[in-house]
């Protein structure tokens, strides 16, 4: 079975959460990391926590259902997280980022996906060799239910390939098979859409 031990997990899922906030990608309390252990269960911050700020004990075990292993209390977004697991057996590790521009973007937009297409930057993404090809990032409507979101989800990944969704209103999920690709792909899409950003203003 792939996967970590849990030492490793905490100390990278606490390294992700000071570098997404660096980003500003993670404000106040917002967002969720996980990785994929190696014993089958997960490890996951705990509710509440501000990310730029965790401490091992921001950290917890799950089992693959999302349930508490050790007494904490786990994201409200778990669920999320256990989907991405379920339906892509090679994960290893799921980001959450919070960004002013996805959210913009997913508010923007009342598409149900945004395409980033010709970028030099969409070569971070797995199994993208050339910037001669695009990515439809979905943009699924924000629920309090998860399982509300989770079945958009479900949806999607019937219809086309996924490596990252936006959830309107709301923010960014991103993942790979190990923490630094999760990072390569969280940052490459919130990249991809400042430069959209910037493209648009200088345009005007
Ligand atoms: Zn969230």
């Amino acid at each position: 079975m792939s996967g970590i031990g849990y030492q490793d997990a905490v100390d990278a899922i606490v390294a992700a959460g000071r570098w997404l906030d660096g980003k500003g990608w993670a404000p106040a309390t917002a967002g969720n990391y996980s990785m994929r252990l190696d014993d089958g269960a997960f490890a996951l911050t705990v509710s509440g926590w501000h990310k730029g700020r965790l401490s091992p004990d921001g950290v917890m075990r799950v089992d693959a259902d999302g349930l508490s292993l050790d007494g904490k209390k786990p994201s409200a977004e778990t669920a999320l997280h256990m989907q991405i697991y379920r339906l892509f057996p090679d994960v290893g590790a799921v980001l959450h980022s919070h960004s002013p521009i996805s959210v913009g973007i997913s508010r923007a937009v009342s598409a149900d996906s945004y395409r980033l297409e010709r970028h030099e930057m969409l070569k971070v993404l797995p199994g993208i060799t050339t910037h001669e090809t695009f990515v439809d990032v979905p943009i699924v409507d924000n629920a309090q239910d998860m399982s509300v979101i989770a079945a958009r989800i479900e949806w999607l990944v019937e219809s086309r390939e996924l490596r990252a969704y936006l959830i309107r209103g709301h923010g960014l999920y991103g993942w790979g098979r190990d923490m630094a690709e999760a990072e390569r792909v969280i940052e490459g899409v919130e990249w991809m859409f400042a430069a959209e950003l910037a493209e648009k203003e200088f345009r005007r």
